[in-house]
């Protein structure tokens, strides 16, 4: 053949500088954008002056350690207490953008941007999605959805930083999705993790094959999966998935798998990460687990100091294969309230993932939910499910006994379609939806 491999050897890194900085010059670097930060919100949030007492000179700190000592953490419930706008350092006028938390409490948590805090998001996203595998060349298809929720639009500036051609499905069907991906060869994309499966479960209801699809790196965010789920989405797809972190209140995509899998390197030039005792709050040596603990160093509308995600993970500074000295964090499997209580009996939510996992065969083992409901005072829980199209002959009666055997309370169970489920949740389907308290 002619012409072969014409193209010069592509970089693996998006900023090769920034991504192998020494972990020494790291430490300096975060010390000295801490005390900007702090010496920042000093200076202009009334929630930082007010409620946690801040002053310039807590800014004069020499290590990381008297940074960790010194200053108080921020909470979402501090944020929750809070006006609109008391966390707000500039001007209203200089605000360009703002997004939500999507959770389900009364009242979201919101997140301003400025123009420069969208810049610098997206100079530092970029690394993320360039490390697993988005290129300039790249048909990418963002299926997370837009709107108040950051991981679509936020993500989108930092994919436009690599000039790769994105298209904006968002939150449209799965069949029209499906026809996009196929019509448009995309090879590149982005979404919630169980959605993967979802869009499997209808391709198969409607005779698609996802052998037609071109898809190589899929990036799967916002919610913890399973290393089997991911083996089943690789295999269907027949494409790489990578896990992606962050949150809302803080950036999304703030750390992401390189090709290795083992962790997801933070981008701790962005925020400073630190690991603490959920309980104790105490900071942890590297490699224990614990709740992750942000500051962000760049953030001029909704800055934050030390805040606790709920999130449970552990943080590694030796080297990767990649070449990447950029620290990783184990991936999030649980969160610091990842137990629900029911009739004096503690779910773990993993623990039910795991469980239904093994149903495999039987139903679709990603896209279920079990809602729990107080009828009158009397709580029940109930299972929906999706059956497997081969299994459907005595399925049930297996999986009810298996419940019965593995659960400490009784479960009803009940059969809807992949559509129907998809359908009962909005940008994604919980699985664990609570109405008790509503
Ligand atoms: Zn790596």
């Amino acid at each position: 053949m002619l012409g072969i491999n014409t193209q010069k050897k592509e970089s693996a890194f998006w900023d090769k500088q920034k991504e192998t900085i020494s972990v020494a010059d790291l430490k300096s670097l975060q010390i000295a954008k801490l005390r900007e930060s702090v010496r920042f919100v000093a200076e202009h949030s009334d929630f930082y002056r007010q409620r946690k007492k801040l002053l310039e000179h807590d800014a004069s700190f020499n290590s990381l350690d008297e940074f960790s000592k010194k200053i108080p953490f921020t909470t979402k419930e501090d944020l929750l207490q809070s006006e609109l706008y008391e966390n707000l350092c500039v001007p209203k006028k200089n605000l360009v953008e703002m997004h939500s938390s999507s959770g389900t409490s009364a009242k979201p948590v919101y997140s301003f941007l400025t123009k420069q805090d969208i810049q610098k998001s997206s100079e530092y996203l970029a690394r993320t999605w360039y490390m697993q595998g988005v290129r300039e060349e790249s048909l990418f298809a963002m299926m997370a959805s837009y709107g108040l929720f950051s991981a679509g639009l936020l993500n989108h500036y930092a994919i436009q930083q690599i000039k790769s051609f994105i298209i904006p499905i968002g939150g449209s069907s799965a069949l029209k999705t499906l026809g996009i991906l196929r019509e448009f060869s995309v090879d590149s994309c982005a979404a919630v993790a169980s959605y993967y499966s979802y869009l499997i479960a209808m391709a198969k209801q409607n005779n698609i094959r996802l052998s037609d699809l071109r898809l190589r790196h899929i990036i799967a965010g916002g919610e913890p999966f399973s290393e089997n789920q991911r083996c089943y989405v690789e295999k269907e797809l027949n494409a790489k998935m990578y896990d992606q972190y962050g949150l809302c209140e803080i950036n999304t995509g703030l750390a992401g798998e390189c090709a290795e899998k083992n962790g997801l390197h933070i981008l701790a030039d962005y925020v400073y990460p630190e690991i603490v005792h959920p309980a104790s709050g105490e900071v942890l040596e590297e490699n224990q687990e614990g709740e992750l603990v942000l500051t962000t160093f760049y953030k001029q509308a909704s800055p934050l100091l030390r805040y606790r995600t709920g999130d449970i993970t552990s943080i590694s500074y030796a080297s990767c294969p990649c070449g990447r000295t950029m620290p990783r964090i184990s991936r999030i499997k649980r969160r610091t309230t990842d137990t629900l209580f029911y009739k004096g009996v503690n779910i773990e939510k993993p623990y039910i993932a795991k469980l239904i996992e093994g149903l495999q065969g039987y139903l679709n083992p990603y896209i279920w939910q079990i809602e729990l409901n107080s009828d009158a005072g009397r709580d029940e829980a109930v299972l929906k499910i999706v059956l497997e199209q081969s299994e459907r002959e005595n399925a049930l009666d297996h999986i009810t006994a298996y419940l019965q055997r593995s659960l400490d309370f009784k479960i009803k169970t009940r059969v809807f379609t992949a559509d129907e489920l998809a359908r009962l949740g909005n940008s994604k389907l919980k699985n664990f939806l609570d109405n008790r308290n509503n």
